[in-house]
């Protein structure tokens, strides 16, 4: 860092030193308080320390770079200046905040310190300041509490812990006998801040520090130390932050909403963030100061009051709300204070919302042309569409639950949805009964950051307390959790492990059920049905023009299909399913597997009676039994699916799933089949494998058995034929699993080949056809130029390309792989997302090579990984047709597609952009960007 570096960047009183755009450097607090004061809100004045300065603190043990106490004194001088008061000065002192602020907002990770610059000496001034000495001495003691807490680190780790100065506080009311903190007298505050400071000494050792330099360093020295605490490190876990960014550090002139009744201070959204309506939402509380309305303290009051409470401000922040939404041109979440009748703004930030809300505004917006099309695609998260799939309850089996008295109380609708789920009151056991397969719901009174983890692994969030900005709203939301909070008639003890409603009690494991689109809290558990979506799509019990949660869903889905060149297909093995595909928007069946038709009724006797053949005609007729069935089922998928393309992959798994293996089973088929129950304990034995992953499966089965793959090529090309003459499409793609050499692909196409002709000349008319190959063996990959002059298509397997690359066995792999990625040894667990440098290297290999030999060979992926966005988005990139996925995962596909797509053609834009400046610098670069993109195509 040169010693020209600036280290602090300022704002307020109608300008900033620096913009929005600063994030990286400024943290996200401080880019927007920039902002607003460049767009001439009323922002009190302040500055901000750079992320650069926590990351150089953390290079040269928690030390600062030279030069910053300098520019911090300069800066605070301009404040001062501006406001005519001076820090530390005991007849107009200034006060300031000093608040965090990483890149990307982490609520509640950080504390902020208000009211700091107060000492023995400042407080007078205040008091004569504000005529208010009560108000004085109110948030001396506050700060003094918050400076012990944050910065002299007296905040209790433990929940059983209390807080000292809460005891003491308690203490003192108790004494006075009164019950809230606002009904206590000055003396009384005077002691407290006595009786607090006694106990900094007594607990530390040290004295409080008077001094308002030392006060403002010592808060700084706390926020950067905070970076690194447990909370905000499992923040930055769960949200893939790198700790490497570092936050700023604000410094912020103070305004008080708590000098009366004229003053007051709120959190607001610009729509609503739990369903993305476009209404002005939010609360503030009258006569009160900073987290008071988050912490959930004090239960809010709604937003809309506020128009008769003071007019002229409610007029103003609708106002600003339309100012601020037509700047970034998204939701924003604001937080204001008012003080004596005039309002400040604290901050600003992009909302946080639930999937529903994500999708509405997105929608809405492209639809009042604040953005387009494109950036509404690209602006929702492709898993929130989740959400709109999700259960909602049971109308009648809830109205019945309720008529029978079930119906508990009604909280505030934080997180749309519906869970029900055994009541545990502790976020760490919360975890843990998720852990054992429990469905579980977290009732709290009210969420802190520490119950993060918890709250991740449960159905549903329940609290007693705090309001639709509370903490478990806003993390809930961001989860995708329902969610409940603000239901005061609930009484939580946590250390009892029970909560009492209506007289009720109910103890941990107890079933209840909350809906989070209405609030509603019901006891028991209360059957689910299908969203709206689902009743449009699948079910058609839903008029779609009378659902709107569908208009906006169809809306984005037509955007996102109309930016995206990946086709989307379905894994899907039944007529039922592939119906489903369609109704998602299937483009197609990208893995049909047949083994699942054998396990039906009937099926599975004549599929043993298979096995257990022991000559090849034997076989045969058993297989005679089986080929009706088969085509049946063909016909079905071809008539669900019509003219889009059908890929049937032929017997993949090894014989023995197919056969009893306990003794009483193998009694039960030995008297179904009439074949002795000594054949069939032999033949069982005779299956087994040391290692069936790896052993007698795939194109292997057809290889040594070939009537199988006759039956089965014969069973899909005749369904093909029938259904053609039905005047249906049908477009069967004929696929050979776990091909490693492309011998066995020769072997088998060729059957395929035979029987199609033998078909074809006996059915009288011809159906055109593919024959291609899974790859999900690297040798397959690595000579995909010789598969390829067999194979007319390719499709990644990816669950067993990632079990052959990695040579590790999905199913054994519980036991350590969790662990792997708990200690980052593999950044997430590939069978989840693609593994991109190992797997996705063997693909486009396997892509390229392939098209060397066949220039139009059709590739697609049938993996888990084809429903999983930063997968999908790798086989846009690698030039993929398609991608196949479970039906339900089709939308999230489409749109991850869509997305692909158009961060691409961005990309590409910025690219051109620079490619053309001509700056004299950039040059040599532009050459090297050049050879790099030359050796990647
Ligand atoms: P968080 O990141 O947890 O939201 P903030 O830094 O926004 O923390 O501070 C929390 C609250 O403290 C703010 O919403 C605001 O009400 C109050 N606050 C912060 N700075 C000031 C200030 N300068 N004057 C008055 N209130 C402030
Ligand atoms: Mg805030
Ligand atoms: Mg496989």
């Amino acid at each position: 860092m040169s010693s020209k570096q600036k280290f602090v960047y300022s704002f307020g009183g109608g300008t900033a030193e620096g913009k929005g755009e600063q994030k990286a450097l400024l943290g996200g607090k401080g880019a927007n308080l920039a902002e607003m004061a460049r767009l001439g809100l009323p922002v009190p004045p302040g500055f901000t320390i750079t992320t650069e300065v926590c990351t150089w603190f953390y290079d040269h043990g928690k030390s600062y770079p030279k030069g910053l106490e300098k520019e911090v004194a300069a800066h605070l001088g301009r404040i001062e200046r501006q406001l005519g008061r001076k820090f530390g000065d005991p007849l107009q002192p200034l006060l300031v905040s000093v608040r965090s602020g990483a890149r990307a907002s982490m609520p509640g990770m950080m504390d902020t310190i208000l009211n700091l610059g107060l000492n023995d000496r400042t407080v007078e001034g205040l008091a004569k300041g504000s005529n208010n000495p009560r108000f004085a001495w109110d948030c001396y003691r506050r700060f003094v509490a918050m400076y012990g807490d944050v910065v002299l680190d007296l905040k209790p780790v433990d929940k059983r812990e209390r807080d000292p100065f809460e005891v003491i506080l308690e203490k003192k009311k108790h004494a006075r006998g009164v019950k809230l903190d606002t009904e206590l007298p000055v003396d009384a505050l005077k002691e407290l801040v006595r009786e607090f400071k006694a106990e900094i000494r007594k607990r530390t050792g040290h004295s409080f520090p008077d001094d308002p330099m030392e006060q403002l360093w010592g808060a700084v020295g706390a926020v950067f130390g905070s970076w690194m605490n447990e909370r905000a490190i499992v923040y930055r876990q769960l949200n893939a932050i790198p700790s490497d960014w570092g936050t700023a550090v604000n410094v912020q002139s103070m305004v008080f909403g708590n000098l009366g009744d004229d003053c007051g201070t709120g959190v607001a959204f610009t729509r609503d963030p739990a369903t993305g309506e476009d209404v002005f939402y939010g609360e503030y509380l009258i006569n009160a100061q900073g987290e008071d309305v988050v912490a959930g303290v004090r239960t809010p009051q709604k937003i809309a009051t506020l128009k008769d409470r003071m007019p002229a401000i409610y007029r103003q922040l609708l106002e600003i709300r339309k100012t601020l939404e037509s700047h970034y041109r998204d939701m924003q979440d604001i937080e204001f204070t008012v003080e004596r009748g005039k309002l400040y703004m604290l901050q600003t930030r992009t909302g946080k919302r639930t999937g529903f809300a994500e999708v509405r505004i997105a929608v809405e917006m492209a639809e009042e042309k604040l953005i387009t099309p494109e950036e509404a695609v690209l602006r929702v998260n492709p898993d929130s569409l989740n959400q709109l799939l999700r259960p909602i309850f049971d109308p009648a089996k809830k109205r019945e639950a309720i008529e029978g008295g079930k119906f508990l109380t009604r909280g505030l609708n934080a997180g749309p949805g519906a869970a029900s789920g055994r009541i545990v009151f502790l976020a760490g056991d919360a975890f843990e009964w998720a852990a054992r397969g429990e469905k579980v719901l977290l009732v709290r009174e009210e969420t802190s950051p520490e119950d993060i983890k918890g709250m991740n692994a449960s159905e549903g969030i329940l609290t007693a307390r705090g309001g639709m900005t509370s903490h478990a709203a806003l993390v809930g939301r961001q989860m995708g959790k329902v969610c409940v909070v603000g239901c005061e008639s609930i009484h939580v003890d946590a250390r009892a492990r029970t909560m009492v409603v209506k007289g009720k009690t109910f103890r941990e494991g107890d079933w209840i059920s909350i809906d989070g689109t209405t609030g509603e809290v019901i006891e028991g558990k209360v059957a689910t049905m299908p969203s709206e979506v689902l009743q449009v799509l699948l079910e058609k019990t839903l008029d779609p023009r009378k659902s709107h949660v569908y208009h906006r869903y169809a809306k984005l889905m037509g955007w996102a299909d109309a930016a995206r060149r990946l086709k989307v297909r379905a894994n899907a093995d039944q007529p039922d399913q592939a119906s489903n595909a369609v109704a998602f928007g299937g483009e197609g069946i990208g893995l049909c597997r047949t083994e699942h038709m054998f396990f039906g009724e009937g099926r599975i006797v004549a599929m043993r009676e298979m096995i257990l053949a022991d000559t090849v005609e034997e076989r045969e007729k058993a297989l005679a039994k089986i080929l009706p069935m088969q085509r049946e089922d063909f016909i079905g998928i071809f008539r669900a699916m019509g003219p889009r393309p059908v890929t049937i992959r032929t017997l993949d798994p090894p014989l023995h799933e197919f056969l009893p293996h306990t003794p009483a089973e193998q009694e039960e088929v030995a008297k179904q089949s009439g074949i002795p129950v000594e054949k069939i304990a032999r033949k069982v034995a005779d299956l087994h494998e040391m290692n069936p992953m790896l052993g007698h499966r795939g194109c292997r089965l057809g290889i040594i058995f070939p009537e199988i793959t006759k039956m089965q090529a014969r069973a899909i090309l005749e369904a093909a034929c029938r259904v053609r003459k039905e005047k249906i499409a049908a477009t069967p793609e004929i696929m050979i699993p776990l091909v490693g050499h492309v011998r066995e692909l020769e072997d088998q196409t060729q059957l395929v080949r035979d029987v199609a002709e033998e078909v074809f000349r006996a059915e009288g008319i011809k159906v055109p056809y593919l024959v291609g190959t899974m790859i999900e063996l690297p040798r397959a990959a690595v000579t995909a130029d010789e598969i390829a002059t067999v194979a007319e298509f390719f499709s990644f397997g990816t669950n067993d390309l990632t079990q052959t690359t990695f040579g590790l066995s999905r199913d054994d792999s519980g036991k350590f792989l969790p662990e792997y990625v708990r200690r980052e040894i593999l950044p997430a667990d590939p069978f989840e997302k693609l593994d991109q440098g190992g797997v996705g290297k063997l693909m486009a290999w396997g892509v390229t090579w392939g098209r060397v030999t066949r220039p139009n060979l059709k590739v697609g992926i049938c993996g888990e990984h084809g429903g999983e966005p930063s997968s999908v988005e790798f086989c846009h990139r690698t030039k993929l047709d398609y991608v196949s996925c479970s039906p339900f995962r089709i939308p999230i596909a489409r749109l991850a597609a869509a997305q692909a797509a158009l961060k691409e053609k961005a990309a590409e834009k910025a690219a051109k952009k620079k490619a053309k400046k001509p700056a004299k610098k950039a040059a040599p670069r532009r050459k090297a960007a050049k050879r790099k993109g030359a050796r990647r195509r």
